[in-house]
Formats: C-alpha cells, structure tokens, sequence
C-alpha cells in the first residue's frame, strides 16, 4: 500500500472507544483514571467515546450506583457520544451467542463445583484462584448435571501488544484453563458480554486498567472463535491504597468529589504520567479539558501501578 492510500485508509477510520463502569459503588479515583485516559486518548485521537454499564452480574449491582456513577461523569464534564448502553437490557444477545458457540461445539457444559475444582486442580490460574483442569471437557459423568458452560481454550500461547504494558502474552490452557461463560447461577460471564458489546458497538481501541491485562487473551480468543474483529489495547496502571492493594469497593476506596474538579482531574492525569501546571488545577472544567486533549501522549504513560495521591 502506498503511503498516501494507507494515510487515507486510517483517516477513514474512526476511532472509537468506550468507558465500561461496573456500577457496584461510586465511582472512585480508581475507576476514573480509567474514564480520563480512555476520554482523552478518543478525543485526541478524533474519535468517539462511548458510556456503558456493565451491570451483568446482578448479585454485585449496587441499586442507584449506575445514575451515581452517570451524574459524577457529566459534573466532571464528560461528554459520551450516542446513548448508554446498559448490559442487564441485552441479555437475549449474550443468549444467542452462547447457542452459536454451542452449535459450534465451542463450548461445553461443565458439573464441577468450586469445591471439586480446588480438589483437582495443582494450577494457580492468573485470577489468583485455580486453573480449570478440564473435568468435564470429555463430557458430564454419569449422573452429573451440567451447571455452567465452558469456553474450551487452545495450549498454545496468544500474544498482543498493549500501547502501555508491551508486548504479552499467554497461554490459556496453562494459565488460565477452559473459562466460564454462563455460570452456575444463570449470569453471563464479564468476559462474553464484554466481547460482544466492544463488537457489537464498533470499539476499536480499549483504553482500561491493567487489573483486565489478564483477562484480554480471553477476550481475544473469544473474538477469533466469533469472528470479530480485535481492537487495540491500551492498559493503564491501577491506582493502589496505602496498604497497595487496588482501589474498589472491597477496599473502601472513597468517592471522588465533582466540586473539587479540576484539582481532581488534575491528580488523575498526573498519575497518567502528565504533570499538570499548578494554575491549571482551578480552573474552569472547558479549559482544563482544552488543555488536557491537547497535552494528552499515551507514551507518557507509565505501565506500573501507583499510589492514588490521596492514600
Ligand atoms: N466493567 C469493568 C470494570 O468496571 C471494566 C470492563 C472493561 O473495561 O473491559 O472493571
């Protein structure tokens, strides 16, 4: 391809990407270093930003936590591109995807308990639990029910390369095992939904936490196996507490507060690795923005986890 065709085939295409909120608390400075980089870099990039709550595991959905979550974006002054999208509305969707990959022979139905698995499995898989050690892969035992489905993964390693962390990569059957797409107690699994969201929506760039690295070859096995496209991947570095665990709900991490504003915005793209000039921390959102699009460098960014400044 010439340089000009080639230039004018990537002005074509648009970027888009997306901010993908579980709504199980408010939002804290955690999870809104996600939603600044992954806004800066789409809007630096001319591209779309597009909102969506994944609230596809019911049993950690905070009631109210979505709206929160929706109201602190717009009083930072967000602006998403098109309506949110809400996974709980789009369950059908994960349904025929999963009956695809059945006819496909793709997936199969696993009995074991969480029980059996620790009782069989010597493998620490990169969640920190136990890798599937394939029981029910050859079929269900007499007698046995099935209680999930399972994604059958290949022993051979999978590689990306992130815009932050380098190049990754690895083997599922190792380090991962066959995964869960529709669990035991009838929710579909993060990793489909987001899968098919991400296609469905058109995302081509994802700009999240590096608490998902481990999760991605997953993601990018599911969209080979599917037969979409892979977009391109961007993990940043996960603000830790005091104590350097990550900051979620299970750690307490406090709310950020839209009347501190820009100071707030500030503390997060400093820790991006963009320092913010001093005069910049108090002023109006508009021209903290302004200057933040046009300061924004993704090569910038560390790959390392850090502590959140107020920790
Ligand atoms: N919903 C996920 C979370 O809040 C993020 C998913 C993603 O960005 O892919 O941790």
């Amino acid at each position: 391809m010439s340089d000009s065709v080639q230039s004018e085939a990537l002005r074509k295409s648009v970027y888009r990407g997306r901010f993908a909120p579980s709504p199980t608390g408010p939002l804290h400075f955690g999870s809104l270093v996600a939603a600044v980089g992954s806004y800066l870099d789409a809007r630096a990039n001319g591209g779309e930003w597009l909102l969506r709550i994944e609230d596809v595991d019911e049993p950690r959905t905070v009631p109210g936590a979505a709206e929160e979550i929706l109201r602190t974006l717009a009083a930072f002054g967000f602006e998403w591109d098109g309506e949110v999208l809400v996974q709980s509305r789009r369950l059908d969707l994960y349904h025929a995807a999963l009956v695809r990959l059945q006819l496909d022979g793709e997936v199969y139905p696993c009995a074991c308990s969480r029980r059996e698995i620790a009782d069989s499995s010597s493998r620490v898989s990169v969640d920190g639990g136990l890798a599937y050690p394939g029981t029910c892969r050859a079929g269900l035992g007499e007698g046995r029910a099935a209680r999930s489905w399972r994604m059958r993964v290949p022993d051979h390693a999978l590689g990306f390369e992130d815009r932050v962390q380098g190049a990754q990569r690895q083997n599922l059957a190792h380090e991962v095992g066959d995964f869960i797409l529709l669990r035991a107690d009838g929710q579909y699994a993060y990793q489909l939904a987001v899968v098919l969201d991400d296609a469905l929506q058109g995302v081509n760039s994802v700009v999240r936490g590096a608490d998902l690295l481990d999760s991605t070859p997953r993601q990018i096995w599911l969209q080979q196996r599917l037969g979409v496209p892979t977009p391109v991947y961007a993990h940043l570095p996960v603000a830790t507490n005091a104590a350097g665990e990550k900051l979620s709900k299970q750690t307490q991490a406090a709310a950020v507060n839209p009347l501190r504003g820009s100071a707030v915005l500030a503390d997060a793209l400093q820790f991006l690795g963009h320092p913010v000039p001093l005069a910049l921390r108090a002023v109006p959102l508009a021209e903290f923005w302004r200057w933040a699009i046009s300061a924004w460098t993704i090569g910038k960014v560390p790959a390392v986890r850090g502590k959140f400044p107020g920790g």
